[in-house]
């Protein structure tokens, strides 16, 4: 499955670089390979004596805008395409968002679920033991995904300060506040989405008010979209997580259900809901709008034709595979793709970034609306683009996104004399 993403991200890119941009099919071969992908084994002690050995990769995709940039994923499905498809995006959703960076992703094939929190330490160390010679403030810079979080960040921050005897912040973001990292970036990708969604929502619907929202995951980027779009007068009728979700048609208050979940480790257990529904079949309610925000590869060729939303907003990276992108589309479906809707997370990632290196100081309301404006432009831009020259010609809006971003990579790859 996971392999799916790295042919659909492909794809995507050959059809822009080579159909739309004409660039040469050699460039889009030195665009296309990841730079490095290193592979490692990751023995833990565990709590009853035995070593586990797992894998882990970090794939550093593309670094001509600069250091790499992009999570480290605890999943039991990671592979390695898997890695590279996302180190990939992360090359593109930091070209689009006009961040320094470059796109590099990590990943370990775990669950990190049925880990002790002593077991999950020591592989989050391990990891960094594994890789600390490749990433670096200059080099690059890793960040929570799926699965990790900044109480990981803060052990790998310290085991790199214990391997190389650098205390550097900036080596890591989504760090614990204690540690340099900030309060708005646990909101950040969550925030951004419903940022997203309401600008897509103004064009497409004519405004966020009032409109209703099926949320598939109810994790940090769930949550967070949930609680803001819920804030901004949506109507969030269906949640879900990996055991199931609910339904509510007079809607539902994220907070109130986020207790539930917290005490009891789901979504599935909030009692005033109206009734309980499959993650598939919250993929096909009837509502207004979908934002698909647990992992990759959910809406595909099978369940397409059975999504009813008008506006799809990719939470997670990669949810809908291109067959199903092109049965929306004709629908008259929009989705908007991943790299402009979840780009908040490494957004604000730079700016923890920056103040790691500067010493400068600043978080909440400051940031996020630096954050709403960031996100705001690039959407436009995407949006303008679209209008302009690619909806006569029945493409969707990703494309549009990655005209932009890969337009700016190959002229810094250009400029560096690469290509
Ligand atoms: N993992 C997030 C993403 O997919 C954030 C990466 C970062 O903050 O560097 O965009």
């Amino acid at each position: 499955m996971p392999g799916d993403l790295l042919s659909s991200v492909r794809k995507y890119i050959r059809a822009v670089a080579v159909g739309i941009l004409g660039l040469d099919e050699d460039v889009f071969e030195a665009l296309i390979e990841p730079e490095r992908v290193i592979e490692v084994k990751i023995p833990v002690k565990m709590d009853d004596g035995s070593i586990k050995v797992f894998k882990g990769w970090r794939s550093q995709h593309n670094s001509a805008l600069g250091p790499y940039k992009g999570g480290i994923r605890f999943h039991p499905e990671v592979t390695r395409e898997e890695v590279i498809a996302l180190s990939t995006i992360m090359t593109f959703k930091n070209a689009l968002l006009n961040l320094p960076y470059g796109g590099g992703k990590g990943g370990v094939r775990v669950d990190p679920k049925k880990l002790s929190r002593r077991e999950l330490e020591q592989l989050s160390r391990r990891y960094v033991d594994a890789i600390y010679k490749y990433i670096g403030p200059d080099m690059d810079i890793p960040a929570p995904d799926v699965g990790t979080n900044p109480q990981i960040m803060a052990w790998m921050v310290d085991e790199y300060y214990r391997l190389t005897g650098l205390n550097t912040p900036a080596v890591f973001t989504g760090k614990p506040v204690e540690i340099g990292g900030l309060q708005a970036r646990v909101q950040a990708t969550g925030y951004g989405v419903a940022v997203v969604t309401r600008e897509a929502a103004r064009r497409v619907l004519g405004g966020i008010e009032g409109r209703t929202v099926a949320i598939q995951g109810f994790g940090n980027v769930g949550y967070h979209a949930a609680v803001t779009l819920h804030r901004m007068g949506a109507k969030i009728v269906a949640v879900s997580d990996s055991k199931g979700g609910i339904y509510s048609s007079k809607g539902l208050d994220p907070v109130e259900v986020k207790k539930v979940k917290a005490e009891k480790r789901s979504v599935i257990y909030y009692e005033a809901a109206e009734k309980r529904i499959s993650n598939e079949e919250l993929l096909e309610l009837d509502v207004d709008i979908l934002i698909p925000a647990a992992i990759e590869n959910v809406i595909t060729s099978k369940n397409a034709h059975l999504v009813k939303a008008k506006l799809i907003v990719e939470g997670a990276n990669g949810p809908v595979t291109p067959d199903a992108e092109h049965t929306l589309y004709r629908r008259g479906a929009v989705i908007v793709p991943d790299i402009v809707a979840n780009s908040g997370g490494v957004a604000v990632s730079h700016m923890e970034w920056v103040m790691g290196r500067t010493g400068e100081r600043q978080d909440g309301e400051p940031v996020l609306r630096a954050l709403a404006e960031k996100l705001v432009n690039a959407f436009n831009d995407t949006w303008k683009l679209w209008e302009k020259e690619l909806k006569a010609v029945h493409q969707p809006l990703r494309i549009a996104a990655y005209c932009i971003a890969i337009d700016r990579v190959v002229r810094a790859m250009r400029a560096r004399g690469w290509i």
